[in-house]
């Protein structure tokens, strides 16, 4: 087997493996607040997202984020994520 040479993160909404430099990490932080995480090194749980449009929705429908990071998500973030997702026309 061929050793991976970069990270592999698994989207929340689809469930497929990317390459972690091409995810959205969104974090809950150890005070509870839940933002996105740009820097990709916050501490507290992450979850990751791949950013295209149908899993965007997917998401927001299946609640894969808040169940991943076993917190309810504020619209305010998930209005966020979905500003992400229109800049990158995916
Ligand atoms: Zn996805």
């Amino acid at each position: 087997m061929a050793e991976k040479k970069y990270p592999i993160r698994t989207c929340v909404a689809c469930r497929r493996e990317f390459n972690k430099k091409e995810l959205l990490r969104i974090v809950r932080s150890n005070t509870g607040e839940i933002f996105i995480d740009e820097s990709g090194k916050a501490n507290g749980r992450g979850a990751y997202f791949c950013g295209r449009k149908e899993c965007f929705a997917k998401m927001v429908k299946s609640k894969a984020l808040d169940r991943a990071l076993k917190e309810s998500v504020p619209d305010d973030v998930y209005s966020a994520i979905g500003e992400v997702v229109l800049e990158r026309g995916k």
